[in-house]
């Protein structure tokens, strides 16, 4: 089975978008980044041939960085292989994260966050009544991973629309 990609295949091939797929973009069914993404993955199936089973359902772009969202099994195939997320992040030229399609907000927030562990999710409310999402992850120090939590929380907020807070065990522990 070819790759399926939110485009026909030839124009992710040619790069020019048929008429069928013009008017997807143009009603908003279909998405830029989906149109960047699948370039960059029939590309890449030329070489990659564990591609050619798989399928893009959407992708994200968030300030030039990339969510892809698989079938599950893909997105767990390509967990499994780091030399192919990496070859499309060279290929796109922004970080690349791969996520499987769910309904859960938790998986979602794990698989986004993956290699990092989340421990816990809460709704805190505000008094204002709006709502965050607060994510503990392990560990003392996420000094480290400042910029990559910080890039995280915009593609939360950009692909679900959820405001995140995000927390160490530590800083957690000391607010209790
Ligand atoms: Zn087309």
């Amino acid at each position: 089975m070819p790759l399926r990609i939110p485009i026909c295949a030839f124009d992710a091939k040619t790069g020019i978008l048929c008429a069928k797929c013009q008017a997807k973009l143009s009603a908003g069914q279909i998405s830029n980044s989906d149109i960047i993404v699948s370039k960059v993955l029939v590309k890449l199936a030329e070489s990659t041939p564990e591609l050619n089973k798989m399928a893009l359902l959407r992708s994200y772009e968030v300030e030039g960085s990339y969510v892809m969202e698989m079938e599950q099994a893909d997105a767990g195939l390509i967990r499994s292989k780091p030399e192919i997320k990496q070859k499309v992040e060279d290929m796109l030229k922004g970080k690349v994260w791969v996520i499987g399609t769910s309904n859960s907000d938790r998986q979602f927030l794990e698989e986004l966050f993956y290699p990092i562990r989340i421990l816990t999710v809460n709704t805190v409310w505000l008094p204002d009544g709006s709502k965050l999402t607060k994510v503990i992850i392990p560990g003392k120090r996420p000094e480290r991973l400042r910029g990559e939590i910080e890039a995280l929380k915009k593609v939360v907020k950009q692909v679900k629309g959820i405001e995140l807070l995000v927390e160490s065990e530590r800083e957690a522990t000391l607010r209790l």
